[in-house]
């Protein structure tokens, strides 16, 4: 038979248990995020129904869609994982709990202009790029700590450590070790910024080795993600 949601969010549960057991730490700092992208709003409703706290979205559009599709849904949080485009910062920060990728200070600074009168300050990680490709998103690491001050001088974000993709022609594992680096300068800066969100499907164990505390996961929990027509 094959496998259900159910079935295999729990598998996933507990490879992220066996892994964190053997790298010495407790799953319970291990916050997985669920990948929705490119599956229906629905999706997201049959995993809250199996206790899913936090789920990813890397388009606006979808995440906006999703999010008005499920008013009634409570208990769930939004993180944006995707790349950002300043003129959609309102879209952004009205849908998200969470912002994983700001890359860069004009970024920063719309986010923070979007927010409305009273709104609560939102969480942001700065996507550091692992690749040597500029293109690939993320702030090159000699940026890093310029971003982190500038981000951190924003008064209705909270800085709250760092994100990063894994390069796919390399060994995932070094780039994670490596990202654990790039956290640490972040903390010289904004001392209680200790999030890192590392790791997707395919190098999840390798990311919870080097101390990732956030995982977005997608295929594997979700099965294969449907063909964008
Ligand atoms: C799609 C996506 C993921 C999840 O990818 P899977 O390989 O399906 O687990 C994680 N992070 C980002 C930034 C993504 O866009």
């Amino acid at each position: 038979m094959a496998a259900t949601l159910r079935d295999r969010l729990a598998d996933v549960d507990a490879r992220i248990a066996d892994v964190a057991t053997a790298a010495g730490r407790d799953a319970a700092d291990i916050t997985r995020i669920v990948v929705t992208k490119f599956h229906p709003a629905s999706l997201v409703r049959e995993l809250a129904a199996l206790g899913v706290t936090d789920v990813g979205e890397n388009r606006q559009q979808e995440l906006s869609a999703k999010r008005a599709e499920l008013t009634d849904l409570a208990g769930v949080r939004w993180h944006y994982i995707g790349q950002a485009q300043t003129n959609k910062a309102r879209q952004i920060r009205q849908a998200a709990s969470v912002v994983h990728s700001v890359d860069r200070e004009r970024l920063a600074d719309a986010l923070d202009r979007a927010a409305d009168e009273g709104a609560p300050v939102l969480d942001v990680l700065l996507q550091v790029n692992l690749t040597d490709e500029p293109g690939r998103g993320g702030v090159a690491p000699t940026d890093l700590e310029a971003l982190a001050e500038h981000a951190a001088g924003c008064r209705t974000l909270r800085v709250r450590g760092v994100m990063g993709v894994a390069p796919l022609d390399e060994d995932p594992a070094p780039a994670f070790w490596r990202l654990r680096e790039y956290a640490e300068r972040v903390r010289g800066i904004v001392p209680d910024a200790d999030w890192i969100s590392a790791g997707m499907t395919g190098d999840f164990p390798a990311a919870i080795a080097a101390g990732a505390t956030h995982l977005r996961i997608g295929s594997a929990i979700t099965g294969p993600r449907p063909v964008r027509g």
